[in-house]
């Protein structure tokens, strides 16, 4: 029998972290928890101990890591802080590393994982959006494997098995269209975070789910599919499906398309990840083909989901531009849930970002960094200034 793998979970309390617990507990002769962490969810985190009893855990907000340590009185290893956490990831009985903390705080432990050599099941889109040159360099020095958990690449993914990288024509990356599809621009003024928060076909963390909203998050898988898959952005071709059922597609240089097909369940793509290159059989809900009546299919509208045009802006521009529009996203995305901005005036910010920061070519993991903090610098101020007087002059 295979040996068991010990698997590190990077941010197990949230969606894509609780749903991966759910597969691996399924498979107990082929995976174990090993390591778990969390940003402030303590509550959670002691039950997932309680449950799959990890050899350690990491908090990275100091009360709420000190605070456990106190309950948990010496029972299995602690780490907290950015430095814990990069040491939880260094120990050596760690296999698989899932990486699923969410923004721009899961890449320094992702490349960490990768730079170990380990195999690698990423969620975290914005480590490849930030650092894919990076990334994509390490995978090779290191001999790491990295494989998405992302729907849409698992698909490319595996549209691609057993073809030769030559052969693709385009890649097609589906897209629900999220809950405001069919309303007119002029009413996004109006959207509250309640509807923003209702994603029609997917459970997920509010930052995704506002992503799905405006399409950025469209944008931010193109920029990781050119990454993965090594295809420039003119080959990279986006359908709206709102039936999330294909869950992306390849077109091959003979015509050929081949698509991948599921129920819109996280924990498909999350189990073929850590199986792959093999499958596992599972109980997992089947599509059911006579009851769906349609599939359909668009181009999407960027005039009103002006954040997919910028992600691609970005990803032809280069360097630190895929940085200065994430981390612009990320501040754009904490105002609007925290209702500080309107949805409309999530790209305004993004524009101004990408219109006043210098963008550095070929940076370095440094000037990733720097260029992230300039970012969320600028975009506080002008969301500050330009909301002195009546809310919101920008947008
Ligand atoms: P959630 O917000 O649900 O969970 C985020 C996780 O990261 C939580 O465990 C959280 O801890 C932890 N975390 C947040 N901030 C920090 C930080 N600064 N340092 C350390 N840990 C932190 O996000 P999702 O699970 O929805 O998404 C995770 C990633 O996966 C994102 O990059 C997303 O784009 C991607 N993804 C998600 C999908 C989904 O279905 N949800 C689908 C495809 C990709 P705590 O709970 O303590 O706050």
């Amino acid at each position: 029998m295979a040996e068991i793998k010990n698997i590190c979970i990077l941010g197990s309390t949230g969606s894509i972290g609780r749903n991966s617990l759910e597969v691996i507990a399924l498979f107990p002769d082929r995976f174990r928890v090993a390591y778990l962490t969390a940003n402030t969810n303590i509550d959670l985190l002691e039950q997932q101990v309680a449950r799959f009893k990890p050899r350690g855990v990491a908090v990275l907000d100091e009360s709420a890591a000190s605070h456990l340590r106190r309950k948990m009185n010496g029972s299995l290893s602690m780490w907290s802080s950015e430095e814990g956490l990069l040491e939880l990831i260094a120990q050596d009985d760690i296999d698989i590393v899932i990486s699923a903390m969410v923004g721009f705080a899961g890449l320094k432990p992702t490349i960490e994982a990768i730079k170990r050599g380990r195999k690698v099941a990423l969620a975290n889109k914005e480590a490849l959006v930030v650092a894919g040159e990076i990334i994509t360099r390490l995978v090779e020095q290191s001999g790491a494997t990295l494989l998405p958990i992302d729907s849409e690449h698992s698909a490319i993914l595996q549209c691609l098995a057993g073809e030769d990288h030559s052969n693709i024509a385009r890649l097609i990356l589906t897209a629900s269209g999220g809950p405001f599809l069919h309303l007119d621009k002029d009413e996004f003024s109006s959207i509250t975070v309640d509807a923003a928060l209702k994603h029609p076909n997917w459970k997920m963390g509010n930052k995704i789910t506002i992503d799905s909203a405006t399409l950025m998050n469209k944008g931010l898988e193109v920029i990781e599919a050119h990454w993965l898959f090594n295809i420039p952005a003119e080959k990279i071709d986006i359908l709206i499906h709102p039936q999330s059922i294909i869950h992306s597609m390849v077109e091959f240089v003979d015509g050929s398309v081949k698509a991948q097909l599921g129920v819109p369940d996280m924990k498909i793509p999350i189990q073929y990840a850590l199986t792959y290159p093999e499958r596992a059989s599972s109980e997992y809900q089947r599509v059911d083909f006579a009851g769906l009546h349609e599939m359909t299919f668009f181009s999407p509208d960027v005039e009103k989901f002006v954040c997919l045009a910028l992600a691609v802006e970005a990803l032809q521009l280069g360097g630190t531009a895929p940085t200065i529009l994430n981390a612009a996203n990320e501040i754009a995305v904490q105002l609007f849930l925290q209702e500080t901005i309107k949805f409309h005036q999530i790209p305004t910010l993004i524009r101004h970002a990408l219109d006043t920061l210098p963008v550095t070519a070929s940076p370095t993991l440094e000037d990733i960094i720097a260029a992230d903090r300039a970012t969320r610098r600028t975009v506080h101020d002008y969301s500050r200034r330009t909301m002195t007087s009546a809310q919101l002059t920008i947008g």
